[in-house]
């Protein structure tokens, strides 16, 4: 990130972190020509809005695939979100999370989508997650928050989710959470696609929106983006927005490591998703998680927790100076056929027979591996890049990012109008070889590769 004249020290002083400005000079004016690679995805479609709505009059989203993007970690049935962050300290997101659910649950364009059916954070016994728990919900009592609730034990748990009944779940505790439950995640992007209409966001998808290379002016910054059909789209600013495929894309010298999680399905007849209506979502960092069936299809969807999959192989992004081994993620759009790891589907099974003991040896349907991209400390990368000017990444999602969709795009808008506070360009700054010095990113071994696993190729 470009340092800012006025963020020199003035006369003898050294510069120290807090001598910078909190305002820096714009990327793009209200009537610079920008495009958003990943468009149809979730950083990418929440930009377009924010940008689109602080009165940018040319904005394009490209894609593979129309928004909602097929492709797209947030094309999907539900995902998790609720006002329970540690972000309310800081945190990865810089406390923007805090603001998140209130977006979900005030802006028209996300308020149908928003189902706040509450949500439990469990662990399965004394361990030091439920300490951390613990006292995350001392401390928002002590914040005078009252709609947080620890649960002691079994009985508690089960008096706040009726559809645990039968549950083997002796020893467990955790954090209920009266904000939040979960989002109807692909449909809520299809709002976002119809608000970019709305708002005049011009689109390209399929082969002229599919980004292959960055277009540079002599000096090296961009001048626009080639697609994989030969158009060669003009821009004052480019934002790459392509999730776990940003790295594939555009060199980004080691900090994005894309990896795949996996989900499936139990078709419920009406009256077993009936029963199971509003249901707060459930989350145990062993288990797994689930949510509440949605009402129109009755599907129960279901996720295991585990480190990821990579898929390691030899690409060139652009900017990298010879091919490397970057983790490629191959979709579930272009590959319907796959369908998920043996050792991941028992792991969901296992989810099943420990929660919902009524619904074991049901068949999981419309299994799928979904790809995001993580950074070394969770945070998002979300800056210039310092070698190609005119490019703005907002990638970097760790995983955890679809609950963000109301407002990461209100970050990136400010980024882009010089507007970022210095803490947030610190926290979301281009870092190479930072690793993780705050022990802040996904915990646990190492993911393992797709190579080395079986059950999930059928083509
Ligand atoms: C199984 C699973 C469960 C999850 N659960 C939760 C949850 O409960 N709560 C939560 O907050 N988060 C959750 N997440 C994470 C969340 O979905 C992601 O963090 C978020 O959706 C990523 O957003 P993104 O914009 O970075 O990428 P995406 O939304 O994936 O968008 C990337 C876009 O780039 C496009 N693209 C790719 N290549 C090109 C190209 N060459 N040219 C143009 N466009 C391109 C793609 O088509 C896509 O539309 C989950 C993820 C998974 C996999």
């Amino acid at each position: 990130m470009g340092q800012s004249a006025s963020s020199k020290p003035s006369s003898t002083s050294t510069p120290t972190r807090s001598d910078k400005p909190d305002v820096t000079p714009p990327l793009a004016s209200k009537s610079s020509k920008i495009l958003i690679v990943g468009g149809g995805g979730t950083m990418g479609s929440s930009t377009a809005l924010h940008l689109a709505r602080r009165g940018f009059e040319d904005i394009r989203i490209l894609d593979v695939y129309p928004i909602p993007s097929k492709n797209s970690a947030g094309y999907d049935l539900n995902k998790i979100a609720g006002a329970d962050s540690i972000g309310l300290f800081g945190g990865v997101f810089g406390g923007v999370r805090d603001v998140a659910w209130d977006a979900w649950t005030s802006d028209p364009v996300f308020i149908p989508y928003a189902h706040n059916v509450g949500k439990m954070d469990l662990t399965s016994g004394d361990t030091a997650r439920a300490k951390a728990l613990r006292q995350k919900y001392e401390t928002f009592v002590s914040l005078g928050r009252t709609e947080f609730e620890w649960l002691a034990n079994e009985d508690d748990i089960k008096r706040k989710a009726p559809h645990l009944k039968d549950a083997d779940i002796a020893g467990w505790r955790g954090l209920y959470c009266a904000s939040g439950g979960w989002v109807a995640a692909a449909d809520a992007l299809n709002s976002v696609g119809t608000e970019l209409e709305k708002l005049g966001v011009k689109s390209a998808f399929g082969p002229s929106g599919t980004f292959s290379s960055l277009l540079l002016k002599e000096d090296g910054s961009v001048r626009g983006v080639k697609t994989v059909d030969g158009t060669e789209w003009d821009a004052d600013l480019v934002v790459l927005a392509a999730g776990a495929w940003s790295p594939v894309l555009v060199d980004l010298e080691g900090q994005c490591t894309s990896k795949c999680w996996v989900y499936a399905h139990i078709q419920l007849t009406p009256e077993e998703a009936e029963a199971m209506k509003g249901v707060p979502t459930m989350y145990n960092n062993e288990y797994g998680f689930f949510f509440e069936p949605r009402p129109d299809s009755h599907l129960l969807k279901l996720c295991n927790e585990f480190p990821g999959y990579t898929n390691y192989t030899t690409v060139q992004p652009f900017g990298a100076a010879k091919p490397i081994k970057l983790s490629v993620p191959r979709s579930h759009a272009q590959n319907p056929t796959d369908t998920m790891p043996t050792e991941v589907l028992d792991e969901i099974k296992r989810l099943v027979k420990k929660c919902l003991p009524h619904l074991e040896g049901r068949e999981l349907i419309n299994q799928a591996m979904c790809w995001c991209t993580d950074t070394d400390d969770a945070n998002w990368l979300l800056c210039e890049h310092p070698r190609f000017k005119g490019l703005v990444l907002a990638t970097g999602d760790s995983g955890h990012s679809f609950k963000m969709l109301p407002v990461v795009g209100n970050e990136v808008a400010d980024l882009i109008e010089g507007k970022m506070p210095e803490k947030k360009r610190q926290l979301w700054r281009y870092r190479p070889g930072a690793g993780d010095p705050n022990g802040t990113g996904r915990g646990g071994p190492e993911p393992k590769d797709l190579a080395d696993v079986d059950g999930w190729r059928h083509d």
